[in-house]
């Protein structure tokens, strides 16, 4: 399988570690289990038939598989994968470019792909329905648009934040599959697994401690195991037991339920700050200093998850728990009438 890489990641290092313990086949991908054994069907049916693959969306919040998945699905059709982003296909020629490029059966894989520009998302439609794109020739006065074939492909779509997909867009996809945050006994397996390729040993309540506190996230749950190998291997020890497992997650603050310091200061500032909210999502970015887009994909899901947030139509609001939990003595958040109106 030949795997082309067209974007570059911020952390080069963290790619790498990345790219090393990535499952390759669907056997080794833990967890997920109803969307790969559906996927599973469907691959085996269209690799009977001779066909490409129908049009696969993947949405779910960051560092849960999606791009471990795409890859999966062209290794397991036997083809390869050319990986883009919607942010970087800013021209239609780009992706015209990658069209024409590919085999039949080949994976066109477009991470991000609720952040396409409009007119480049449209250039995709008749390639994903007719496998036909228009190519202009010539500018100006004299220009005209021919149609070019293209080989029938699939093309797998990974997005955060699948509401903010087009309906077009979103019609055009065959197979729409929502992840999952994983249950910490899945993460656990995840851990020994990679563990096992990084040439570390790991205590099995080392690997349950990091489980979970890693915010049901896979890419978390790797990350905290890289850094506990550091305290391990500074500490010449050759195996991560549960106190160096404890002492990293200490040293990183990050507390029992797997939540960072961003995540207390989202909280902090809807209990204290805001008195439980109401509060709309750009108020809150400039409060903590964070992106919103950033809030919205990666922080506020998993707070929801937790039960901290919820959302209603006029902001965040913070729940029952997270009150009891965050608010400081005395702020009006901690008020009893308010209190008990909450969710
Ligand atoms: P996403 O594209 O959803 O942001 P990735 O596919 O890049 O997430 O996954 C992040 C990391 O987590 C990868 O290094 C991969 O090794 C690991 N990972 C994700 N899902 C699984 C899984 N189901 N089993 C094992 N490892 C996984």
């Amino acid at each position: 399988m030949k795997i082309e890489l067209l974007n570059t990641p911020a952390d080069a290092l963290e790619s790498r570690f990345e790219e090393q313990i990535r499952p390759l086949r669907m056997d080794d991908f833990a967890g997920q289990q109803r969307l790969t054994d559906n996927l599973n069907v469907f691959i085996s049916a269209a690799r009977k038939r001779g066909d490409a693959l129908d049009h696969v969306l993947l949405s779910g919040p960051p560092g849960l598989g999606k791009t471990t998945l795409a890859h999966i699905i062209a290794a397991e059709m036997g083809c390869s994968i050319k990986a883009t982003s919607g942010p970087l296909l800013d021209k239609a020629g780009n992706l015209a470019g990658l069209l024409t490029g590919l085999q039949k059966g080949d994976v066109l894989f477009i991470d991000e792909i609720h952040r396409l520009p409009p007119a480049v998302e449209e250039y995709l439609y008749s390639a994903m329905e007719d496998f036909r794109i228009d190519i202009m020739l010539d500018s100006g006065p004299s220009a005209r648009a021919v149609q070019l074939r293209i080989e029938p492909f699939t093309l797998v779509g990974a997005t955060t934040r699948s509401g903010l997909l087009t309906s077009p867009l979103r019609a055009r996809f065959g197979i729409t599959s929502r992840f999952d945050y994983y249950a910490p006994e899945l993460l656990e397996q995840i851990i020994v697994r990679a563990s096992g390729i990084l040439g570390i040993g790991i205590e099995r309540e080392a690997a349950a401690e990091i489980a979970g506190r890693s915010r049901g996230t896979p890419r978390i749950a790797n990350r905290l195991l890289r850094r506990a190998r550091d305290f391990a291997q500074v500490a010449d020890a050759p195996v991560i037991t549960r106190f160096i497992a404890r002492t990293t997650l200490e040293r990183l603050e990050i507390d029992e339920e797997g939540l960072d310091d961003m995540d207390k200061r989202i909280m902090d500032t809807i209990v204290n700050k805001f008195s439980g909210g109401p509060v709309g999502a750009a108020s809150l970015a400039v409060s903590v200093g964070e992106e919103q887009d950033t809030i919205e994909e990666v922080y506020e899901p998993y707070l929801i998850q937790a039960g901290y947030i919820s959302r209603t139509p006029r902001g965040r609001i913070a729940t029952r728990r997270a009150l009891l939990r965050f608010s400081l003595p005395g702020s009006p958040a901690s008020d009893a009438p308010l209190f008990d109106s909450l969710p």
